[in-house]
């Protein structure tokens, strides 16, 4: 059964109300998950496997469309009911052609058009999105971020991506690889910066990386960024200067998004994030609050992110239910 939707659009398998799906697909240096998520934000389905990226984008995609037709029979749903597929990945990209263009994460992925490939495997509509960007989006319409329309997110991992929210809106750039969040500048005579070669970037001193790689040069050894946390809190003066040089750094750089956006909600996510939770937010908080221009630094509440590991997937499916008319509920 189809029948038009009121932009004229045509939804097939649903009745009006019910929740329209989607199929979510994210691709990450490490790891491809794939799930059914409906217009609701209700996850049916998640599934994680390997990227194993050395194996080319070929072998790679392959799996990855594999484990999105696993997602959707863990879903117990028909085919007919999937609407349209959402695809993140990192940048750069060229989202409107639904093309990967190189990203430092899948070494060896070159302007791979992974849109036409998935439309091919699915016969569905499909759309690219910057992973960050995407995240950005599921928590705005899914997670911490919901009910507000002017929201800043940061997702502070192996490296720091950044996804905007003006309006209501996602802010994506002209070829949407805008919201680089992690390449703000915080020192311009600071560490390199891995991800775009230039030097101080809030990258180079935040992400897990660089956490680990700045306690390594202070003598810990190897730690992860929750180790030097953990150490830092139980008194350990070393790890508590690396961290302290963290928070600040991270302070430093919020507040100039703070005083750019004037956002109403910043969101804080990845695995950084989630492994230390306050001991990272409660400083930095306090410090945009202290710094911010106001009344813009007053208003911006600071707050952890909702989604977890499935922020890819839900991300990716609110992507094509922004973007996929025909899967607009
Ligand atoms: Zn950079």
């Amino acid at each position: 059964m189809s029948a038009p939707d009121a932009r004229g659009a045509v939804v097939d398998g649903s009745a009006p109300g019910e929740p329209v799906h989607v199929l979510g697909l994210d691709i990450g240096g490490t790891k491809l998950a794939a799930g059914v998520v409906d217009s609701t934000g209700r996850v049916h389905s998640f599934l994680v496997e390997a990227t194993r990226a050395e194996e080319g984008p070929e072998s790679g995609l392959e799996r990855l469309f594999e484990l999105g037709r696993a997602a959707v029979d863990e879903a117990a749903l028909d085919w007919d009911s999937i609407t349209a597929v959402g695809i993140g990945s990192g940048g750069p990209l060229d989202a409107q052609a639904g093309v990967i263009v190189g990203p430092p994460h899948l070494p060896g992925w070159r302007d791979v058009p992974v849109s036409s490939w998935a439309e091919a495997a699915y016969g569905l509509p499909v759309a690219l999105e910057n992973d960050a960007t995407a995240a950005a989006a599921g928590e705005h319409r899914y997670g911490a971020g919901a009910g507000t329309s002017h929201l800043v997110y940061l997702t502070i991992s192996t490296g720091v991506g950044g996804g905007i929210v003006i309006d209501g809106r996602l802010y994506r750039g002209a070829t949407g690889n805008g919201g680089e969040l992690g390449h703000v500048t915080v020192d311009c005579s600071g560490r390199p910066c891995r991800g775009c070669g230039r030097k101080g970037c809030l990258e180079a001193y935040v992400s897990g990386t660089s956490i680990s790689e700045r306690a390594r040069e202070a003598g810990l050894g190897e730690v992860t960024a929750s180790e030097v946390a953990a150490a830092a809190a139980a008194g350990d003066a070393a790890a508590a200067e690396v961290w302290d040089a963290t928070t600040e750094a991270l302070a430093c750089g919020l507040t100039s998004i703070v005083n750019l956006f004037e956002p109403q909600l910043v969101v804080l996510g990845g695995g950084v994030v989630s492994g230390t939770g306050e001991q990272l937010l409660g400083p930095v908080r306090e410090r945009v609050r202290d710094e911010a221009m106001g009344p813009a630094g007053g208003a911006a509440r600071i707050v952890a992110a909702a989604l977890g590991p499935q922020v890819g997937v839900v991300g990716a499916a609110a992507i094509a239910l922004d973007r996929v008319p025909a899967a607009r509920a």
